[in-house]
């Protein structure tokens, strides 16, 4: 199993650190690799979108070609997973600083995200997260600079809460979560997209 993560900036080593130690703990033959260009996305079969800063990030992904490719590959049921920046890029709509910056939004999720919703004075913090698909222990939830899911409609469902807001959003093949599970040294959330990614057809079955 080889696992792209989106490296044109953000959190990128922490990503495939953590990968590979899921991997580990799973017991999957496989790497996690940066992604850089539209070759690299070949021969995957999973995604990472991390976090970062959501305009730099899909300006460098537009420039290079990967938006197009990832939206192609995510429509044949690539496993992806966007993480805060990552899953600003993934949403159908944004509100008004997304759309005033022309950040590029893949459009792969029916989600609408607030950018920067806790405000700019909150600049991080840490909260125990229930999430039901991965097991009763909590998760710790690392917040940085964090966008918010304000709905979900569609084949979308939501995957994780907080309080009142939506920290995690699932459509099939797709995962957004607005927070930084790359960052804490529990492996469930990445476990879980990695079972997406076992579980998904081969990855050359439908590509040419
Ligand atoms: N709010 C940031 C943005 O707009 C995302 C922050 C993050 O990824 N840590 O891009």
């Amino acid at each position: 199993m080889k696992v792209g993560v989106i490296a044109v900036q953000g959190a990128v080593t922490e990503h495939i650190d953590i990968l590979r130690k899921a991997m580990n703990e799973l017991k999957i033959a496989g790497n996690a690799v940066p992604a850089r260009t539209t070759i690299d996305l070949d021969d995957v079969s999973g995604l990472v979108i991390p976090g970062g800063e959501s305009t730099t990030i899909s300006r460098l992904m537009f420039d290079a070609g990967l938006q197009q490719k990832i939206i192609e590959l995510a429509m044949e049921g690539l496993p992806i997973l966007g993480t805060c920046a990552g899953a600003i890029l993934l949403a159908k709509e944004g509100d008004e600083e997304v759309q005033q910056t022309k950040t590029n939004l893949l459009g792969l999720m029916d989600i609408s995200v607030n950018r920067n919703a806790y405000g700019r004075q909150v600049d991080s913090f840490e909260v125990d997260l229930q999430i039901d698909e991965i097991g009763k222990r909590p998760f710790k939830g690392i917040f940085i600079r964090a966008p918010t899911i304000e709905k979900v409609w569609g084949l979308t469902s939501v995957w994780a809460e907080y309080e009142d807001t939506i920290v995690g959003a699932k459509k099939g093949n797709v995962m957004a979560i607005t927070f930084h599970p790359e960052l804490g040294d529990d492996l469930r959330i990445h476990e879980y997209f990695l079972k997406m990614v076992l579980n998904q057809k081969p990855p050359t079955a439908n590509r040419v």
